[in-house]
């Protein structure tokens, strides 16, 4: 059984992933209109990515038989400075977001919700993931930003990033 906060959390979690969906094509909408495709590519991707994790939500909810309400969706982000200011703010919103995990992670723990707390251990590990990926990012634009030549070969990996549906399957 679901406690009622645990469901609130889950339902407020679909629209948080549909939000890191609309910063991350934000992010894309950006480089793209400084030429950088391959930023603007890896930032697709990750849309794409956060489109799949709300999905994940949403499914688990209707599976479980609870409602789901859907909620409007802010305006991301979209203040930057400089292309590290875009780098960082990808940083510091996917902690955030581990944090968010967590929190439902400790409210399904305090019911006993073995169920939902098995769903959200994909979430877990791939916070963990999303967490190492855009420091990744922020060590390369530190090693290879400032230098022109560099720039464009980093621009041309992250072209290379292909979108693969998620390993967890509901
Ligand atoms: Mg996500």
């Amino acid at each position: 059984m679901v406690s009622a906060k645990v469901h609130e959390l889950l339902n407020a979690q679909i629209n948080k992933e549909f939000y890191s969906a609309y910063l991350y094509l934000e992010f894309s909408n950006y480089f793209k209109d400084k030429s950088l495709d391959g930023f603007a590519n890896w930032y697709m991707v990750q849309a794409q990515e956060e489109r799949d994790h709300a999905m994940l939500f949403y499914t688990y909810l209707q599976n479980e038989n609870m409602t789901v309400t859907l909620e409007a969706i802010d305006k991301p982000k979209n203040d930057f400075t400089d292309y590290m200011s875009v780098l960082t703010a990808g940083l510091e919103h996917e902690r955030y977001v581990t944090s968010l995990i967590n929190e439902i992670y400790a409210a399904a723990y305090e019911t006993k919700d073995f169920r939902t707390m098995q769903f959200l251990d994909w979430f877990v590990k791939e916070q963990g993931e999303e967490e190492t990926n855009a420091q990744d990012l922020i060590d390369k634009m530190n090693l290879f930003g400032a230098d022109a030549r560099s720039l464009y070969l980093l621009n041309q990996e992250l072209a290379a990033r292909v979108y693969a549906a998620p390993s967890l399957v509901l």
